[in-house]
């Protein structure tokens, strides 16, 4: 048996070490820590300091500025200027090519089309890195205001993210010189916030709603006798309170005739209009109206905004975010009466429509929205890591996987392993065979989603089970365990059991970087990747042909009555096309002709069981006698 880890290295962790909480925002990021004096989470920085953009500015000398420096630059550089890099961490240049008009930075696909890069000053540069320079300046911040050096965190991400995208936020701490002890999803986080659950007597089931600046979660919780168990999660990784800032824009738009196309051209003046709208939107928390002076292209505008007007621009989008709740109540079997109390989290959660929106659609007079929303997150991250630490004992964290992982089985289907929602830490396995005689490899792709193809869903990796003895179609047990453990990162067992073969097996996941890795540059790390990635596919494909091949063979030879003249002439023909093939590198080919012999075989093959099929019947009566 052989075992395959997704995950890089978990550490073990003194009690005495300080652990960070890192709420790693789209929007924001913050740190939190318990101080040991009062056994209370609090964040770092005062007022306005406790909260660091997540933004990233690269001067000509490739010298980083992270937080209010950096989005002081969206305006000026805004093609130097990297924000919201959360939404691409962890994805392909495919996933986020919908989106990449809305960015005001350069995309580019790598070359190993797993992760999407950004292209600054004629450098590319990849988002774990960009991360990893947030997370280098929260380190740093954190150091400074407790005169030591912090090398442990808890970093929270969505409920929604997938395990590249959780392994790719592991990979920028670990860049950034943390040991990341652990992923919390945010509205996890949220609810330690607010304590709920630290009572042992409390029983209650919560809806945690949490609307960011990028990202929208709805999470129903269970709390039971001090156990925290996730029921459901929805969310929507494209919605948030960015969201309402471009119906703003939008809006002043199509009022004052301005082409947006045009205006998206000019990243200054697009991006001056979208911090004016998000100004507006905030404004419009506590106030009516708002109003505004701008000039660009030579002329000045005059910005207004009523509070009615914003609430029927962001209604539809609200409404989207409602359609999550209600499917995550039906994906927890729950009805609204059954919800005990509501959680709110996220800068966006300040706006009252929002506010209203959700106690509507619970029928709730009452939510929590007492703590500043933006800390919320990294307060749980700093109770978590406390917990971690080992100071409370008492509480134990259930959680759930947002979406099913499974394999990859013939004809492209996905067979799930682990369903969506199931509860972390879980293990689960099956049992699978070949698919030809004689079979010494098979391919085991990972594949995370929903759909029955998997070619829509998301691939997490694969890996060859090698040497399994020389068996018919069939006879080989290959056992396939998967284990996900409290992270969400996933470990794969593979065992063909007959044989009790015992040999190394190889993952390569798309994206993801073992800890040696870690410190290579990772575009060039991917390049390799790939290329290692098609060798081994097309030796792989040379592999089953010669198979078939020698099969053919034996069976045209063995069995030369069956066959007419004409079977015989085109089958020799198309195993020579296929062996020529064989000593080229054109997989698409090799397959090609594999598929056709296989074609032309296939009539052959039905007769020569038609027969088995009838010495077996006959041996069967012959027993009878
Ligand atoms: P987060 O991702 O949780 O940090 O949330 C950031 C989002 O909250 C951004 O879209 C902000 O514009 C938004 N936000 C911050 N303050 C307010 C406010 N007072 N009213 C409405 N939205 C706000």
């Amino acid at each position: 048996m052989a075992r395959i880890k997704i995950n890089i290295k978990e550490g073990t962790i003194k009690r005495s070490d300080k652990v960070l909480g890192i709420d790693l925002g789209t929007t924001n990021s913050l740190i939190a820590f318990v101080n040991p004096a009062n056994g209370q989470a609090e964040c770092l920085g005062q007022d306005d300091d406790k909260i660091v953009p997540s933004v990233v500015y690269i001067d000509a000398l490739q010298q980083f500025q992270i937080g209010h420096a950096a989005k002081n630059k969206l305006i000026t550089e805004p093609d130097k200027t990297v924000y919201s890099v959360k939404r691409l961490l962890g994805r392909s240049f495919t996933d986020v090519s919908e989106h990449a008009g809305s960015f005001g930075y350069h995309l580019v696909p790598d070359m190993g089309k797993s992760m999407v890069n950004i292209e600054i000053n004629g450098k590319v540069y990849n988002p774990i890195e960009l991360s990893a320079q947030i997370l280098k300046a929260l380190k740093l911040k954190a150091e400074n205001a407790l005169g030591e050096t912090i090398s442990k965190a808890v970093i929270t991400v969505p409920a929604y993210f997938n395990d590249s995208q959780r392994q790719a936020t592991r990979d920028a701490g670990k860049l950034a010189g943390l040991e990341v002890l652990r992923i919390v999803n945010e509205p996890t986080a949220a609810s330690l916030a607010y304590g709920i659950g630290l009572d042992k007597s409390d029983n209650k089931t919560i809806a945690v709603y949490d609307l960011g600046g990028g990202t929208f979660d709805i999470t129903i919780l269970q709390i039971q006798n001090g156990v925290f168990e996730v029921l459901s999660t929805n969310g929507d990784t494209y919605t948030g309170g960015d969201d309402f800032d471009r119906a703003i824009v939008q809006h002043w738009c199509s009022v004052h005739g301005i082409d947006i196309n045009q205006l998206e051209q000019d990243k200054i003046a697009y991006q001056n209009i979208r911090l004016l709208a998000e100004k507006a939107k905030i404004t419009l928390s506590d106030h009516p109206h708002f109003e505004a002076s701008i000039q660009f292209w030579d002329r000045s505008f005059d910005f207004q905004l009523e509070v009615s007007t914003f609430q029927k621009l962001i209604q539809p989008i609200v409404e989207k975010t409602l359609k999550c709740c209600r499917l995550a109540l039906k994906d927890a079997e729950l009805e609204h009466e059954q919800i005990d109390e509501i959680v709110m989290v996220g800068g966006s959660t300040r706006t009252p429509f929002v506010v209203e929106s959700v106690k509507r659609l619970f029928r709730k007079d009452h939510v929590n929205n007492s703590l500043n929303p933006d800390e919320v997150v990294a307060l749980g991250a700093a109770i978590e890591a406390d917990i971690l630490a080992g100071n409370r004992k008492d509480i134990l964290l259930l959680d759930v996987t947002p979406l099913s992982l499974g394999i990859e089985t013939m004809g492209g289907l996905m067979d799930t392993i682990i369903p969506r929602n199931s509860k972390v830490p879980v293990n689960a396995g099956r049992q699978y065979t070949t698919s030809k005689d004689g079979q010494h490899s098979l391919r085991i792709s990972v594949y995370q989603g929903e759909r029955e193809m998997v070619a829509d869903n998301r691939k997490l990796g694969e890996f060859t089970l090698n040497d399994i003895p020389a068996m018919p179609a069939g006879l080989p047990k290959i056992d396939i365990k998967f284990m996900l453990d409290a992270d969400g990162i996933l470990s794969i067992d593979a065992t063909e059991l007959r044989s009790g073969v015992k040999q190394s097996i190889q993952i390569k996941p798309q994206y993801g970087l073992t800890d040696e890795e870690v410190e290579q540059m990772l575009l060039m790390a991917m390049t390799n990747a790939e290329q290692d990635m098609n060798r081994r596919q097309l030796a792989e494909t040379v592999t089953e042909a010669e198979q078939t091949i020698y099969q053919c063979k034996k069976l045209l030879y063995s069995n030369q009555t069956l066959l007419s003249e004409e079977e015989k002439e085109t089958t020799l023909q198309a195993i020579d096309e296929l062996e020529k093939l064989c000593q080229g590198n054109d997989r698409e080919a090799i397959n090609h002709s594999l598929e056709r012999l296989n074609h032309i075989t296939r009539p052959f093959a039905e007769r020569l069981m038609d027969e088995a099929i009838g010495k077996a019947l006959t041996g069967k009566k012959l027993d009878a006698l």
